[in-house]
């Protein structure tokens, strides 16, 4: 161990654009056992939990990885050869850490919190053995443990099956009590299956983990919609508590003229059905085939649409972007990815009215050129929009990524819960509503969020679930 200045940080590989273009598979393969155990070797082994307590501000992995992750214990195991003592250490705190090894933004978080990122070495690539030494123990024949043999005789019943909900399961599977999850899909996952593109996130990842739970006891009900399908008052009747993970389903407006028009869709939209027609192997129906693409937007939601369209072979595909280059919100990765795979970038471009025929057919979009201004004194910059230098570009299809909002579910009356501004559903540091027995995570609570903070609230639900029942 501690190589951090022998080694050189390594990321995983990435399959060449001109291949990964044609197919929805990973762009990225896994790292083999030399390549994790060289990188592993590279971390100091800092004793975070004799630090944390006499440090002021103290920066570590464990304390920038939400869930409090056990990161140097299980690189030292992966260093070591133990992949089964790693694996059960590392699925200790997380509910799915092969899955948020994919999808953390980890640069906010565990890496960039890591005590050789600071030094001039680069930081240990901890996702990325996240996910190698799962998929390893997985291979090996490894299972999580979901509580199989328990006796489970308290119920909860949780709403919506995204990774709020599946942490939220897993924990209290995990404790012994008996789960049933209610999801209005055909599918489980929420936004980690028709969200987040089988590109970036395998999806046998997820019916993996949702295969093992139900074995361990859990009952899904799929195409089940809570306040239409089933009251949440029946839920109320026939379980314990209620876990509320409904996400933030509502995708914001550029109000712009014309947004209404034939063409214009929400990136949701547009991400949903490639899913679909990916799990069909359907892949020549695309509404985006041979089209000129616009997507409307600067972050991951926003990158995501823009390669799936890349692969749904439109005739060119162009992100418009309010500021400059240097403040688009996206990851820096992801913007490289989408660049090697031939989408195109404007910046400094607000869009306008969206450009239509006599059908209300899009034909375009009209933009005005944008001026970040900062203030010199204070660092803050504005943005100046130039409604009078217009530019029209041609598009046949606009795709808006613009982010979430959340939802007033009609549900939320009938149970009187307290909202925040936002319709956020209010909650205490247990994740209870001001509704008893029902507790609440995720997105619905945060608003648009991570993986990661979904997993971390269904995880601390479950424990004071756990506490009131008594478990
Ligand atoms: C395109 C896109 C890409 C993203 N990429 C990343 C990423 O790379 N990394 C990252 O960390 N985060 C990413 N995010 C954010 C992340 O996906 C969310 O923060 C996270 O999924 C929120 O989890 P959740 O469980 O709260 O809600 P969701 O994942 O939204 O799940 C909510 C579930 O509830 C169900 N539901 C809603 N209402 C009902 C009802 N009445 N009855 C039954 N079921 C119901 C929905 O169908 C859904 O399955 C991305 C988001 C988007 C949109
Ligand atoms: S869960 Fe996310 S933040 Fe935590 S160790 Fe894994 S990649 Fe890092």
């Amino acid at each position: 161990m501690k190589k951090y200045d022998k080694v050189l940080k390594q990321r995983r590989q990435k399959r060449d654009s001109s291949e990964r273009i044609v197919d929805f598979n990973p762009i990225y393969h896994n790292f083999c056992d030399q390549e994790a155990k060289e990188q592993a070797s590279r971390c100091l082994q800092c004793p975070v939990d004799v630090f944390k307590d006499i440090m002021i501000n103290p920066s570590f992995c464990r304390i920038g990885c939400p869930l409090n992750n056990k990161i140097p214990t299980w690189l030292n195991k992966t260093y070591d050869g133990d992949i089964r003592g790693a694996f059960e250490l590392s699925n200790e705190m997380s509910p799915f850490p092969e899955i948020l090894g994919r999808v953390c933004p980890k640069k906010g978080l565990c890496e960039s919190s890591c005590v050789v990122e600071k030094c001039e070495h680069r930081g240990i690539s901890i996702g990325e053995i996240e996910i190698y030494l799962n998929e390893k123990a997985f291979d090996e024949g490894n299972i999580p443990d979901y509580g199989k043999d328990k006796n489970r005789k308290h119920k909860v019943a949780i709403v919506g099956s995204g990774p709020a909900s599946i942490s939220c399961a897993t924990f209290l599977l995990q404790a012994g009590i008996g789960v049933e999850i209610f999801e209005k899909e055909d599918r489980c996952g929420g936004l980690l299956t028709y969200g987040i593109p089988n590109f970036k996130l395998p999806k046998n990842t997820i019916e993996r983990r949702m295969s093992w739970m139900e074995k361990a006891g859990l009952k899904i009900n799929k195409d089940v919609e809570i306040g239409k399908d089933i009251s949440i008052g029946a839920l109320e009747e026939n379980f314990d508590c209620i876990f509320l993970g409904i996400g933030a389903p509502e995708g914001r407006s550029a109000l712009m003229e014309n947004e209404y028009a034939n063409g214009v869709y929400h990136v949701m939209e547009i991400l949903t059905t490639a899913q679909k027609r990916v799990f069909n192997q359907d892949f020549e129906s695309s509404i985006l085939k041979n089209k000129d693409i616009i997507v409307i937007g600067g972050g991951d939601s926003a990158m995501d649409v823009l390669r799936t369209s890349i692969r749904e072979k439109a005739k060119s595909v162009t992100c418009v972007y309010r500021r400059n280059k240097e403040s688009i919100p996206c990851s820096k990765t992801e913007m490289t990815n989408a660049l090697e795979e031939g989408v195109k970038f404007v910046f400094n471009k607000a869009p306008k009215r969206v450009l239509v025929d006599e059908h209300m057919n899009v034909t375009g979009i009209e933009v005005a050129q944008t001026q970040v201004i900062v203030n010199e004194d204070s660092g803050r910059s504005t943005l100046k929009i130039n409604d009078d230098m217009l530019l029209h570009v041609k598009a046949d299809i606009i795709i808006l990524a613009l982010g979430f909002n959340n939802k007033m579910f009609d549900f939320y009356n009938e149970l009187d819960l307290k909202l925040g501004k936002y319709n956020d559903i209010l909650v205490n540091e247990k994740q209870e509503t001001s509704h008893k027995n029902i507790y609440a995570g995720g997105d619905v609570v945060r608003g648009a969020d991570l993986v990661v903070t979904a997993a971390l609230d269904g995880r601390t639900a479950a424990f004071a679930i756990k506490e009131k029942l008594g478990m």
